[in-house]
């Protein structure tokens, strides 16, 4: 959702006016001038259309002053929202302070909202004409106390955020597509032999569907998968003679070319060098994984026992990745593939609304602080979803992060969302 910053000075009635646009009555506490108080966002929704409000009501307590407090916020402001709506006091009129955050807003190029609060009667209201002085245009003059004027504010926010995406669910969405990876002799011929096996899936007839010649539709669980780059798979090439170079070429091909990628292992063997290799082009080009033990009709106890230490001690980066045991001889536990490549997908397309995110990151900052480095600790001021597939996530902070606390965040981002078969980025942005 677009993210809408609320910008001002403390006491000009930020916190007001935000319970204004959320609808609520006092969530949101009054600022006081000096006292912290974290940025938080609330989702919003307007005339059908979703965005979050960003009240940047806080302070830093280190300020030295309100010039420096409010370039801060504005800063804050400026990297990560759409729109800013710049607060003034009308009863106060513009003041310093507010002319160099205007200066800042300015050099931002984001759209600004101006908006003259407590314009609690028509002599107040006329005092909003000196606002056109700031240079943003036509001072929104509203109560925010009394409600006056925020209906037309609202209007005029959403018609400044940007575009809001196509909705493109009808239309028709080709397969997922698919690649089946691994080293050579691990199993993949025969696993896509015997998913392909039951149905083959005639490419004319499938809409909205690009299919190479060197892919394979396979129709698992009702439905209909691209696995790409297969046909060196169904050729059965000279596999003595492909050096591990040209497979590592191909592997990256498929899984540039594809959305999940299934790594096939061999069960009854050690996880080798090769193995590893190939998980981390899945994991770098940041792709959903699915790790399928092939073979698994080899297995026994003793094999399942060590197997599951080997697991522990190689796979120790990729915890989240999820794991299928199968035997495409046999047939075993083919079907499960299916259900694990939508889980896999679901989660390499998840969304944190931006609300949920800054609430559970506010909860868990508080209980476990970033340790002090040199009499301070930075703290993270705001996190935003910036993408899917693979999720991305921005941390605005204010300062570096430890290699350490950044992945107890990461870690505790999986309990809390799940990301379950999803690689995820986790990215710091500290302020200047
Ligand atoms: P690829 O090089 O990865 O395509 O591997 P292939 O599909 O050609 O398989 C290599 C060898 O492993 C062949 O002899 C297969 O019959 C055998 N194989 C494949 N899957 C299984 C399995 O699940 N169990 C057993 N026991 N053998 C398998």
């Amino acid at each position: 959702a677009p993210i809408v910053a609320v910008v001002g000075r403390p006491n000009v009635g930020k916190s007001t006016l935000v319970n204004r646009i959320i609808g609520r009555r006092q969530a949101v506490v009054e600022d006081v001038p000096g006292v912290t108080r974290d940025r938080v966002p609330y989702d919003a929704q307007w005339n059908g259309r979703r965005f979050t409000v960003v009240d940047t009501g806080g302070w830093e307590p280190d300020a030295r002053d309100r010039a420096a407090a409010i370039a801060a916020q504005a800063e804050i402001a400026v990297q990560t929202a759409d729109v800013v709506v710049f607060v003034v006091d009308v009863s106060v009129g513009a003041t310093d302070v507010d002319e160099a955050a205007v200066k800042m807003l300015r050099r931002s190029h984001k759209p600004v909202i101006l908006v003259a609060n407590k314009a609690d009667n028509q002599n107040l209201e006329l005092e909003a004409v000196s606002l056109w002085s700031l240079g943003l245009g036509e001072p929104h003059t509203i109560s925010a106390l009394h409600g006056r004027g925020s209906g037309d504010l609202l209007d005029d926010i959403l018609a400044a955020l940007p575009e809001p995406p196509p909705i493109v669910e009808d239309g028709p969405r080709g397969p997922r597509r698919v690649a089946l990876v691994g080293r050579p002799n691990v199993g993949k011929s025969s696993l896509l032999n015997r998913v392909s096996k039951e149905e083959r899936a005639v490419v004319d007839s499938v809409a909205g569907t690009t299919v190479d010649p060197v892919d394979s539709l396979v129709t698992m669980d009702g439905e209909l998968w691209q696995f790409v780059d297969t046909a060196g798979l169904r050729k059965r090439v000279n596999q003595a003679s492909g050096t591990e170079y040209y497979a590592s070429l191909r592997t990256a091909g498929a899984v540039e070319a594809a959305e999940v990628a299934v790594v096939l292992l061999d069960s009854a063997e050690v996880i080798s060098e090769q193995d590893q290799r190939v998980l981390t082009q899945v994991v770098e080009a940041g792709r959903a994984l699915v790790i399928a033990f092939n073979k698994w009709d080899l297995v026994d106890e003793d094999r399942r026992i060590h197997l599951e230490k080997e697991i522990e001690r190689e796979l120790k980066r990729i915890p989240w990745a999820i794991r299928v045991n199968i035997s495409a001889k046999t047939g075993r536990a083919v079907d499960k593939l299916a259900p694990a490549l939508r889980r896999a997908l679901a989660s390499w397309e998840e969304r944190v609304p931006t609300g949920a995110l800054n609430t559970w990151l506010t909860a868990l900052t508080q209980a476990t602080p970033h340790p002090v480095r040199g009499g301070r600790a930075p703290r993270i001021l705001f996190a935003t979803q910036a993408g899917v597939a693979p999720p991305r996530f921005v941390l605005f902070t204010t300062g570096p992060l430890d290699a350490g606390y950044l992945r107890f965040i990461e870690r505790k981002l999986r309990e809390e969302f799940g990301f379950e078969g999803s690689p995820i980025e986790v990215s710091v942005k500290p302020r200047k």
